[in-house]
């Protein structure tokens, strides 16, 4: 898994002030699999892998509801989507 950083702005708790407990703010949003990607990662799954799935990105407090909104969309689609907002 990897750190926190926004998928959109690009933030990361290392940028934020000292003390502040924004960190806890990240939030890893998942979004929709296609079915042969679902399977390969159960198929991940079983076999203990613990990297980063493709289809989970980090998102600061500022961006974390556009994801959510985005959620239901395929991952493809919906970082597509987060991208083009830019820093907004
Ligand atoms: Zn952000």
């Amino acid at each position: 898994m990897r750190p926190p950083l926004c998928f959109v702005c690009g933030l990361s708790p290392r940028d934020l002030p000292e003390g502040d407990d924004s960190a806890s703010a990240f939030t890893l949003v998942h979004f929709a699999l296609d079915v042969q990607e679902r399977a390969a990662q159960e198929a991940r799954d079983r076999d203990g892998w613990v990297g980063h799935p493709e289809n989970a990105e980090w998102f600061c407090a500022a961006h974390a509801d556009a994801a959510r909104a985005h959620a239901h969309l395929h991952w493809r689609e919906a970082l597509a989507a987060l991208a083009s907002r830019g820093d907004g």
